[in-house]
C-alpha cells in the first residue's frame, strides 16, 4: 500500500493541488492537521481535503478555527487569521473540523499519526533531544507527526555499536528532490513530511511524503507552485500581509 502523509496545508488551494497533481500514484491519504488558517481558502481546502479519505488528526489551528481551544498561546497573526477563517467557514466544514479526532491515532498497525508529539497534540518536535523523549516511549515504530512545518526524519536506533540514539535520518536543508528512506526493521522513527501550505525550513516549495508499506520506504517530496497567486488571494482577503510575504520565504 502506497500512503500519502500530508500537514499543514493551511488553506493554501494552490499548494495543494499542485501536490495532489505531483504525487505518485497513492491509495490511501493519511493527514497530519491543520487543514485551515493563514490562507485564503479554508473552505475549499476543507472539501478537498474530505474527499481525499477519513484518516485525519485535529491540528491547533483546525482547533482554533472552529472554536474547539481559545486562541490563547496565539500570536497576534494566528489569532487574526483564525478569527477571518472561523466566520468564513461553512457550518458543515466548522462541524467537521470540530469533531476532527485528537492524535495519536493508529489508522494502520505499527504506524502512529500526530500533529505535534505522541504524548501532546501541540507541542513542537524540533530538535533530536525532542524526539529522543518520544522515541524512547514510541507505542509503534513510525510515527508521522507535522505542526513545525520542517520536514525531516529521525532514526531511534536500538542496540547499535554506540548504543541507543537519536539520529537525524533526512534534513530537507540538505535535500535534493524526491529523497527516498528505506526504514531498517527494528528502528522506530519520527516522520515529518512538511508543511504543504507555509513551508518554514527555509524551502518555500510545498511538502509532503510518501509511505511505502510494501518497500518500506519514505519518500520526501517538495513541488514548486503558484506562491504569487496564493499572495494575492492573502492580500486581497485582507488577512495580515506577513502571512503572503512569508510564503516566499519558505519561514
Ligand atoms: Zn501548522
Amino acid at each position: 500500500m502506497r500512503i500519502l502523509i500530508i500537514s499543514d496545508i493551511h488553506s493554501n488551494l494552490e499548494a495543494l493541488e499542485a501536490c495532489l497533481a505531483a504525487a505518485p500514484a497513492y491509495d490511501r491519504v493519511f493527514n497530519l492537521g491543520d487543514i485551515v488558517g493563514y490562507g485564503a481558502n479554508p473552505n475549499e481546502v476543507t472539501v478537498r481535503s474530505r474527499e481525499l479519505g477519513t484518516v485525519f488528526v485535529r491540528g491547533n489551528h483546525d482547533k482554533a478555527c472552529s472554536g474547539v481551544s481559545s486562541l490563547d498561546g496565539f500570536n497576534p497573526i494566528a489569532g487574526l487569521a483564525a478569527l477571518w477563517t472561523r466566520e468564513r467557514l461553512k457550518p458543515e466544514h466548522l462541524d467537521f473540523l470540530r469533531e476532527l479526532p485528537m492524535g495519536p491515532i493508529e489508522p494502520i498497525e505499527g504506524v502512529q499519526c500526530v500533529h505535534g508529539s505522541p504524548r501532546d497534540e501541540d507541542e513542537y518536535l524540533l530538535i533530536p533531544g525532542d524526539a529522543y523523549q518520544q522515541l524512547m516511549q514510541a507505542r509503534a515504530p513510525l510515527t508521522f507527526f507535522g505542526h513545525t512545518h520542517v520536514q525531516c526524519g529521525y532514526l531511534y536506533a536500538l542496540g547499535s555499536k554506540s548504543g541507543r540514539q537519536v539520529v537525524p535520518v533526512y534534513s530537507s536543508k540538505k535535500a535534493a528532490d524526491n529523497v527516498t528512506l528505506e526504514l531498517e526493521e527494528g528502528a522506530a522513527y519520527l516522520i515529518n513530511p512538511g508543511s504543504i501550505g507555509q513551508p518554514r525550513d527555509g524551502d518555500p516549495r510545498a511538502a509532503f511524503a510518501l509511505y511505502d508499506t510494501e518497500a518500506h520506504a519514505v519518500t520526501f517530496h517538495r513541488v514548486p507552485y503558484d506562491i504569487a497567486a496564493a499572495q494575492e488571494k492573502i492580500f486581497a482577503a485582507g488577512l495580515p500581509e506577513r502571512l503572503a510575504i512569508r510564503l516566499e520565504e519558505g519561514r
